[in-house]
């Protein structure tokens, strides 16, 4: 994260590069900052502002988007959502005025600067918090920031999306990584199915690990025939693509290496092949020990892909994926080939 947060700013050197920064590196538990950040853009320029000269706006732009999506916080609900959800019974916006102000405005303040585990520097701080004062201290850089009209639209918009990007993630327990927005036509795109691999690249990597044999029916292929002979090797999704629409899954590559296998063209679409049907469970396990294999060895070039096309973070996660994945399948009878060469 850090090396991404220096590119961007000596890339682009001013105060934008700094509020961007933190909408979209910022590690979000909740949308605050998204709330906060468009209070301040809303701002004209001066040199401080008060807790109550802010609230009203940070909690309607809050609430704005609270009546659309109630996912404003990672883990469900929290104090302010229960203020939230009392205002749109009973009305009362002094009541929510002061359960935001007990419950959330120190935690947001002194956050806002906070990116992938550490903070913005000092000199591209927009705010100094003075809890004691109720009120922060604008900086030199966001001030400046005020008077760039055109930017300031900009920014705007680019914080509405990506809270809209992290809302819509939560509520589909998502990671907000994996999703983008698309702006002109009002979309969620998942980031998976648009990051293609180049598929064939996997036969040299793959094809070594299964003794040159096909991964279902043990026969001897190829890598060097081509595409019309028998021991062509095909490269296979081992759960096929038509799975990953279900909305449970579609945070996972079907691209990534860990759902790829070599198989022969008689396994993969020849006559009582494969094609889409789930692989039987002797196939899961052998997968899944493959997989693990590779993230086991230290430093195999396939470790990094396979942990980030999983969104896994180690060996035990790859693991518990993988089961969870298959879990999902167990009700469906599994294919075999019809003859198997040296079955193992
Ligand atoms: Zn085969």
């Amino acid at each position: 994260m850090k090396p991404i947060i220096q590119d961007f700013n000596t890339s682009e050197n001013s105060v934008t590069s700094t509020l961007r920064t933190i909408v979209l590196f910022g590690r979000n538990v909740s949308t605050y900052k998204f709330a906060l950040a468009s209070t301040l853009l809303k701002l004209k320029p001066k040199n401080f502002i008060t807790y109550e000269e802010l609230r009203d706006e940070f909690l309607n732009s809050l609430l704005t988007h609270y009546k659309k999506n109630p996912h404003q916080y990672q883990a469900g609900e929290n104090s302010l959502t229960r203020a939230f959800d009392k205002y749109m019974l009973d009305g009362n916006w002094n009541d929510l005025l002061i359960s935001a102000e007990k419950n959330i405005y120190n935690n947001v303040f002194d956050a806002f600067h906070n990116v992938g585990g550490g903070s913005i520097k000092k000199e591209h701080l927009l705010f100094e918090h003075l809890p004691h004062e109720k009120k922060l201290v604008l900086t030199d850089n966001i001030n400046e920031l005020l008077e760039q009209r055109n930017y300031l639209e900009v920014l705007k918009n680019e914080n509405e999306s990506r809270w809209m990007i992290v809302e819509e993630a939560w509520k589909n327990n998502l990671s907000p990584n994996f999703l983008v927005y698309n702006q002109s036509t009002n979309e969620f795109i998942s980031v998976s199915s648009t990051d293609r691999i180049n598929l064939r690249s996997a036969v040299s990597v793959l094809l070594p690990y299964q003794h040159g044999c096909c991964f279902y029916c043990k026969k001897k292929i190829n890598p060097y025939a081509n595409s019309e002979d028998s021991d062509f090797p095909d490269v296979d999704h081992f759960i096929a693509h038509s799975y990953f629409k279900r909305p449970e899954l579609i945070h996972i590559n079907p691209d990534g290496v860990w759902n790829l296998v070599i198989a022969c063209k008689e396994c993969n679409r020849g006559i009582g092949g494969k094609f889409d049907r789930i692989p039987d469970l002797y196939y899961q396990s052998e997968i899944i020990n493959r997989n693990l294999l590779f993230t086991e060895e230290h430093r195999h070039s396939l470790k990094n892909s396979i942990l980030l096309s999983l969104n896994a973070q180690n060996h035990n996660e790859v693991l518990r994926r993988m089961y969870s994945l298959f879990d999902k399948f167990k009700i469906i009878e599994g294919w075999k080939p019809l003859i198997i060469y040296n079955y193992e």
